[in-house]
């Protein structure tokens, strides 16, 4: 629920004061009668609101792919006030949120939309959608550590599907290695859960695919709009 006020604000109307003005000078209709009182709280997905006898167009659908650098929270505000990913598309019109998380010291690849229904399908388990990342681990993975992670791992009570791991390099000297990693379902910190629970705990966290989709094109802080064709084929 939001305030009529916002909601006629973010269709583009008018700014937040100029809809204010509207609702009390009698020009905003919701559901049919004219409201003055400010304030109101609507379902702005339901409501049917006019200004002046013409009904709010919904925003349009955006689509929306960002190179995450770290140190960015996946969120719109925070109330600790560090950077946040909707800083990087402040050019964009519509109100935008990010589909799923990445952790805070995590990079790579994020999809954002204004888009309720694509974002739900999105992350709902039932799709599926296969997202690699990249890990420097310390410590060399064994093939005991491989075949755990590849077999699912318990956590939070639960066995996470099986994951798609390959060694990219190992470093013996340092004790390192970096290892790529696929899951389709987005348990809080799964990644970094996953491998600390074989005993390769994760020094670097970098999402590089997001079903077909890659970082191809773009650098960190960058994005780009997603084509109407890369969306339809989620769909
Ligand atoms: N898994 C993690 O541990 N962190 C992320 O940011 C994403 C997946």
């Amino acid at each position: 629920m939001e305030r009529l006020q916002k909601v006629i604000a973010n269709a583009g109307v008018a700014s937040r004061r100029k809809a204010e003005t509207l609702i009390a000078t009698g020009h905003v209709t919701l559901n049919g009668k004219v409201v003055k009182e400010m304030g109101i709280k609507v379902d702005s997905t339901s409501a049917h609101i006019e200004v002046d006898g013409v009904p709010l167009t919904r925003e349009k659908k955006v689509y929306y792919a960002l190179y995450k650098p770290r140190q960015v929270i996946s969120a719109v505000t925070d109330d600790k006030k560090r950077r946040v990913v909707t800083e990087y598309l402040e050019d964009i019109q519509e109100r935008v949120y990010p589909i799923g998380r990445l952790d805070y010291d995590t990079s790579g690849l994020l999809l954002l939309t204004n888009d309720g229904d694509f974002a739900n399908m999105m992350m709902h388990p039932k799709y599926k959608v296969d997202k690699t990342y990249v890990a420097k681990v310390s410590g060399l993975p064994t093939a005991e550590m491989l075949r755990q992670l590849r077999k699912g791992i318990m956590l939070e009570k639960r066995k996470t599907a099986p994951a798609k791991v390959k060694i990219i390099s190992t470093d013996r000297r340092k004790n390192t290695a970096i290892l790529s990693i696929t899951i389709h379902e987005g348990m809080n910190h799964q990644v970094k859960n996953m491998l600390a629970a074989v005993g390769l705990p994760v020094s670097k966290l970098k999402r590089e695919t997001y079903g077909f989709l890659t970082l191809d094109g773009l650098v960190s802080g960058e994005y780009r709009a997603l084509k109407p064709i890369e969306v339809a084929e989620f769909k």
